[in-house]
Parts: C-alpha cells; sequence; structure tokens
C-alpha cells in the first residue's frame, strides 16, 4: 500500500519524534529536575537522529551519504548515554554505565570505520545499538522505588522489543533475506518502523510516568520537612518514628527519645530580631543533623522543640547529647554572636510494653523537670508506671 512504504512511515515517525521532543518542554514546564531535562534531550536526539535518517539522507549512495549515517549513529548513541543519565538520576546508581559509554563510543566509530561496507557497517550499527538499549533495559530492571516499578517495567519492555526488531533485521540482512538500507522498500523495514513507532510511544509514557513518580516524591517530601531546619516536621516525625519504634521492638533494640528545647529563645527573638531568632533555629538544626548518626531521626516538632530518636541505650544518647551541647557551645558564638544553649529530656522505650506518645510524653516530662532544675542541662525521665504502661497497652 503507497501510503504505508517506508519513507512515509519514517517522516510519520519523525514527526511523532519531533512532536513528542516539543511536547515534553511543554507540559513539563522551565523548573525540571537534570533528570527530566535529560529525558527530553533523549527525545529530541532521537527525532535529530530520524530525521536525518529519513530527510537529510536517502539511499541514493551519495559520497556523503555514509558520514550523514556516521553522526545520525553518533547522535542515536548519545540520546542512549542520556537516557541511562536520566535512569541513574532518577533510580540511583544503575549498574552498566561503563559498558554503555563504551557501546556509545565503538557504535559510531565502528560505523564510521566500516563506511564502505554497507552490510559490514549495517549489521555492525545494528548489534552495538542493540547491546545498548539492552544495556539500559537492564538498567530499569534493578530494584527501586516500589512507586517506580511499572514505568521502569515499560521502558524495559520498550527498549527489549526495539532490540529483538533490530537484531532479527540485522540477522536477515546478514543472511542476504533483505536489503541492508535503512530506508529500502519491503515489509521487514515497515515492520521494524511500526514496531519503533510504538516503542517510542511506550518510552514516552514511561518517561512521564518517571517524572510523575519524582514530582509526587518531592511533593511528599516537602509535606514531611520543616522548611526552616531542612529536617523532618512532626508529621514526618511522626510516621518514621512509628516505624522505628516497631523495628526496635521487633528486634528488641533499645530505643531512646530526647525532647530538646532552646533555652531563653524568646530573648533571642525580642533583643534581636525574628531573622536572628532564625539563624538561630537553622545552626541548632544543622548541628542536629551532623552530630546524629545516620538511622538516628532528628526533627523540629514546633516553634523551637526539637527531637531525636535513636536506636540506642542511655549512654548512647548522652553521648549524643554531650556531641551536640558541645558543637552548640562552641558555634554559636562564632556563628551568631551570642551563646545559645537548651536543655533536654531522656527517655528510654520500656521492653516493647509503651507507645510512642507515651515514649515522648516522659521525654517532654524530663525536659521540664530540666528546664525547672535551671536549663542548660540533660535530665532522665522517670521510668513508666504500671498503670501507664496498661494504659497505652
Ligand atoms: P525556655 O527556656 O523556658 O524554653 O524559654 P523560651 O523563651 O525558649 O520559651 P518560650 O516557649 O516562651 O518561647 C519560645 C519562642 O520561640 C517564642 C516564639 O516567638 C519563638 N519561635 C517559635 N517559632 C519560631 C520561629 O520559627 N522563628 C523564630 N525566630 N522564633 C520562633
Ligand atoms: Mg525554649
Ligand atoms: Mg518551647
Amino acid at each position: 500500500m503507497r501510503a504505508l512504504d517506508v519513507a512515509s512511515l519514517g517522516l510519520l515517525t519523525v514527526g511523532q519524534l519531533v512532536t513528542m521532543a516539543a511536547l515534553l518542554p511543554l507540559v513539563m514546564g522551565r523548573r525540571i529536575s537534570p533528570a527530566a531535562r535529560r529525558a527530553q534531550r533523549f527525545f529530541l536526539l532521537q527525532a535529530v537522529a530520524w530525521t536525518s535518517l529519513f530527510v537529510a539522507s536517502p539511499p541514493r549512495g551519495n559520497s556523503w551519504e555514509a558520514w550523514v549515517l556516521t553522526g545520525t549513529a553518533a547522535v542515536t548513541m548519545l540520546g542512549q548515554w542520556t537516557l541511562g543519565g536520566a535512569l541513574a538520576l532518577w533510580l540511583g546508581p544503575r549498574p552498566g554505565r561503563q559498558a554503555l559509554l563504551l557501546c556509545c563510543l565503538a557504535g559510531p566509530a565502528g560505523f564510521a570505520l566500516l563506511r564502505s561496507d554497507a552490510l559490514a557497517r549495517f549489521v555492525w550499527f545494528s548489534a552495538v545499538q542493540g547491546l545498548g538499549l539492552l544495556i539500559l533495559a537492564r538498567m530499569c530492571l534493578r530494584p527501586g522505588r516500589e512507586s517506580a516499578r511499572r514505568w521502569r517495567w515499560v521502558l524495559c519492555g520498550a527498549g527489549g522489543a526495539v532490540v529483538l526488531g533490530l537484531w532479527s533485521r540485522a540477522a536477515w540482512a546478514w543472511l542476504g533475506g533483505v536489503p541492508h538500507s535503512y530506508a529500502s522498500q519491503g515489509p521487514v523495514n515497515q515492520a521494524f518502523i511500526i514496531l519503533s513507532s510504538l516503542c517510542i510511544t511506550a518510552m514516552f509514557a514511561s518517561v512521564l510516568g518517571a517524572w510523575r513518580d519524582e514530582t509526587s516524591q518531592q511533593l511528599r517530601s516537602l509535606v514531611v520537612t520543616d522548611e526552616l531546619t531542612g529536617l523532618l516536621n512532626r508529621r514526618g516525625f511522626e510516621e518514621q518514628a512509628q516505624a522505628m519504634l516497631a523495628r526496635a521492638v521487633r528486634q528488641r533494640q533499645p530505643l531512646a527519645a530526647l525532647m530538646l528545647d532552646l533555652d531563653h529563645f524568646k530573648r533571642v527573638n525580642d533583643a534581636l530580631g525574628h531573622e536572628a531568632g532564625d539563624q538561630a533555629l537553622r545552626l541548632f538544626g544543622r548541628l542536629m543533623r551532623d552530630r546524629r548518626r545516620e538511622s538516628d531521626l532528628a526533627a523540629r516538632l514546633g516553634g523551637e522543640e526539637f527531637c531525636l530518636l535513636l536506636h540506642g541505650d542511655a549512654a548512647s544518647a548522652r553521648a549524643l547529647d554531650g556531641r551536640l551541647r558541645q558543637a552548640l557551645r562552641a558555634a554559636a558564638p562564632a556563628e551568631l554572636g551570642h551563646a545559645l544553649d537548651y536543655s533536654a529530656g531522656l527517655a528510654l522505650l520500656q521492653a516493647g510494653s509503651e507507645d510512642l506518645p507515651a515514649l515522648l510524653a516522659r521525654a517532654d516530662a524530663a525536659l521540664y523537670a530540666a528546664k525547672a532544675q535551671g536549663r542548660g542541662q540533660l535530665q532522665n525521665a522517670a521510668p513508666a508506671t504500671i498503670s501507664s504502661i496498661a494504659a497505652c497497652a
């Protein structure tokens, strides 16, 4: 059928890619992540590659045709490398980056070296391009975040399908079954272009899925983060603390809660202004983040009240308090121009029979005892009474 000849199908695919490359920035807007920017570039590079394949180098056997195709091969592989970069940013460090780089360099280089042998360069580049796509598909397979599962599978499936198409067409050409030109007529090239077009659509959907996942992850992190200090806010703390407490009970680990409150903070605001108060809160947040271990939770529960939750006994909680207090006493005069101290209450989870509010309430009571004792110190909570344990059981 005339409407379905290779040139028409190729031009349709070019139109599809150009539309996608133009649509992504329109849909995603200006302020996007480096990963989303790379994904946009991938579609742009594919659009350039397909355009040069079907528009700039018709199969007339011109002397410059081989060079145009070599450039096309380079742009195609640059697109693969760019997509690999997007996946690494979206899913964390991925295996196979070095192998992918090797393919991206070897593909166009081999194509240039074999430029006078159309069959050899066709088979070589199909093999290397397929290998690159296979590496990208494998990058999608490594377990990522739970929410990232669906678009990873779609991208992986689309990549795998193009590899099958590329390799079977190249094998057939090698065996002499089909012409070894990208734009020559015939059902194999027609089928390959239709397959590519469908897979490009699937890749487009995957990229939108990845971008949506990333955006909702960013929103989610805004919801649980305290804007001023960058620590967890009360909501984030409660969610993560529940999980930490359940783990401590399950694994019979000690769990300690430190409730902290800056001393005479109102005076800082009154004497130096609200901005100076904010600066002090930011400093305290930074010191809490730096002095805790990776597994400890650090949160600003509100105003100038903070909490640290750690898998550890009283000695390790006291050590953390000591490190933080020392750091604050040194940093406050240097960075804020005035002294700053805090009071703290320490409570240890009681034998798995206590819930989070009860543990925090005891730490809070110990904090008020520290205030009453003159501030600038740590006080231990009284053990939970039988009646308070029974109340929360
Ligand atoms: P104490 O030693 O008994 O804890 O005295 P305090 O002055 O620290 O306690 P109080 O609870 O009376 O005052 C807390 C102050 O913290 C009052 C409020 O204006 C200030 N504050 C709460 N949130 C913020 C904030 O986000 N920025 C600034 N700059 N100040 C805040
Ligand atoms: Mg205070
Ligand atoms: Mg307070």
